[in-house]
Formats: structure tokens, C-alpha cells, sequence
């Protein structure tokens, strides 16, 4: 119904009997081990992801913080289907995201949408904003040119970006305008799941707000499920419903965000909220 367009692309749940689990991913144990090329053509292996395991109830947030290289984005890469995980489990509407077929695959794509940091780097600065937004509804073959068109205009609507916008390029916008639209961009296929990698980290303080607003204004107005990754508990306070404290690779402290931030358990957590400004 939200698309509004003739749904030639039938969708498909993950599960094959159409279930939908309390959990829209559940994350068991997962580990990433990258090969590391030293000299003398020797590799040693480094575990960047260390038997991680966390929920995301549907229509809630999950936050994943911790610092610099703690392993956040290989986590998010492996939870988009970005990145093959050496061990452990995705599991979306209870089913293993490494054992869909090609068609499911492209589907899952479809449900589960990143938002990534830097909109420089997210956005195509030769397309313009209007081509920016269309693009992943031509991807899936969706609609006709007209119809595409009236989506985009929705969409920008939805973010609060005037339609004037559409002809302009990422360069032409403020770093608040550009996240809206990436914003836009991940919301043009009504996915299930946002995975956001440090979307707000590059944005001043009144202008993160207004984006966290927003993605939580659009979450109870669609019922979207997020994993939120940032290097910053101030931005998790605001935000997260669950908080997952990733150090070194490992999650070492996990809970409610109230429980965490009131009452933390280890070291780590207890320096990094000693931390915040
Ligand atoms: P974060 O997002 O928390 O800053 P990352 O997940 O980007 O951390 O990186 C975690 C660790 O894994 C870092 O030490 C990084 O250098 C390493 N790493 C990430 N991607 C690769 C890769 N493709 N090959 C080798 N090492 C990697
Ligand atoms: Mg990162």
C-alpha cells in the first residue's frame, strides 16, 4: 500500500511460510576474521568480530557503540549481506540470511536498508537528488518513470525536503539536507530493517537532532526496526530502546539503554559514559 505504485514485484518474505518473528533479526554468535597480509607473504588472522549476538525486536532500536575499530561497520556490513560472516548466524524473520537463494537474496535487499555515515561519501555527486532517490526503485524494477516520480516527491515529502530539491546535487546541500535525503533513498523500497552507520556522527549537534527526530518520528509512523551504530552514547540516549557495548571486537556489556547509562556494569562502559561532554 505505502509504495502506491503498481507492485509489479511481489514480495516475498524471508520466511518461506511468510512468518514474522517478534525478533526482525536476531544476530547468534558471530565472529569476522579478516586474513592480514604481513611481510614476507605471511597472513596472520585478526578477529575483528568476536561472537557478537543481539536481538532487534520489530519496531524497536538497537544500538551497537563503542570507539574507533571496535569492529561496528564489519557488524553492520555482515548484517546487510555486505559481507560474509566467518561464523555465527543472521537470522531475519528466523531465517538465516547466508542460506537464501538469489531471489530472496535481492528481496532481503530490498527489506533490510542502510543508512552510512558521511553523505558525501553515501550520495553519487554526479546524481542528481531526484536520480539519487529513483535509483534503488529502478534497481527493483518498480514502477514506470511517472509513477517513480510521484514517489520521489512523497519521499522527499517525508523527510521534509521541499520538491524543489529533486534537480539539485549533493555538493548544492547542507550536511542535514544530505542525510534527509539518504534518508529518502533508504526509505524508497518500505524496507523492513534501517541499519544506519554512524548516519548522524558527521552532522553538529542541533542538526543530529533534528535527523534523530526525524528517524524516530518515521519509525512509529512506519514501524521500522533500526540497528543504530555509533561511536557516541549521547546519540544512543537519544535514540536506542537496547544498547550492545562493543569493545576490542566482543560485546562486553548489553541491556536496556536506561539500565546501561543508570547502572553500568563494567569498566568500559562506566569510562565510556564518564566520557560523554
Ligand atoms: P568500527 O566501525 O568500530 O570503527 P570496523 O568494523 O570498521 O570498526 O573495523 C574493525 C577492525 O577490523 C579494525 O581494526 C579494522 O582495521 C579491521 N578491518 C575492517 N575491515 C577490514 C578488512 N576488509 N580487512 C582487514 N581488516 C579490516
Ligand atoms: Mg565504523
Amino acid at each position: 500500500k505505502s509504495l502506491g505504485l503498481d507492485d509489479s514485484a511481489e514480495l516475498l518474505a524471508a520466511h518461506p511460510d511468510g512468518v514474522k518473528t517478534e525478533n526482525v533479526i536476531e544476530v547468534k554468535q558471530l565472529s569476522k576474521v579478516f586474513k592480514l597480509r604481513g611481510a614476507l607473504g605471511k597472513s596472520t588472522d585478526f578477529k575483528a568480530v568476536d561472537d557478537v549476538s543481539f536481538t532487534i525486536p520489530r519496531g524497536t532500536t538497537t544500538a551497537v557503540v563503542g570507539e574507533s575499530g571496535s569492529g561496528k561497520s564489519t557488524v553492520a556490513r555482515m548484517v546487510l549481506g555486505l559481507e560474509k560472516a566467518t561464523e555465527g548466524q543472521i537470522l531475519f524473520d528466523g531465517v538465516d540470511i547466508t542460506t537464501l537463494n538469489r531471489k530472496r537474496m535481492f528481496d532481503f535487499r530490498r527489506r533490510v536498508q542502510p543508512i552510512f555515515q558521511d553523505p558525501y561519501g553515501s550520495l553519487d555527486p554526479m546524481y542528481n537528488i531526484f536520480r539519487t532517490i529513483e535509483e534503488p526503485l529502478r534497481v527493483h524494477g518498480i514502477g514506470n518513470s511517472k509513477s517513480r516520480e510521484k514517489k520521489v516527491r512523497e519521499l522527499l515529502d517525508q523527510v521534509s525536503l521541499p520538491a524543489s530539491m529533486m534537480r539539485r546535487y549533493p555538493n548544492e546541500l547542507s550536511g542535514g539536507q544530505r542525510q534527509r535525503v539518504a534518508i529518502a533513498r533508504a526509505l524508497a523500497l518500505d524496507p523492513e530493517v534501517v541499519i544506519c552507520d554512524e548516519a548522524v556522527s558527521a552532522l553538529d549537534v542541533l542538526v543530529q537532532a533534528q535527523i534523530l527526530n526525524l528517524l524516530a518520528d518515521l519509525q512509529s509512523e512506519l514501524g521500522l526496526s533500526y540497528l543504530f551504530i555509533t561511536h557516541d552514547l549521547a546519540v544512543v540516549r537519544q535514540i536506542a530502546d537496547e544498547v550492545c557495548v562493543m569493545q576490542k571486537g566482543r560485546i562486553v556489556e548489553t541491556g536496556s539503554t536506561d539500565d546501561v547509562f543508570d547502572n553500568p556494569q563494567q569498566e568500559y562502559t562506566k569510562a565510556l559514559l564518564a566520557a560523554i561532554p
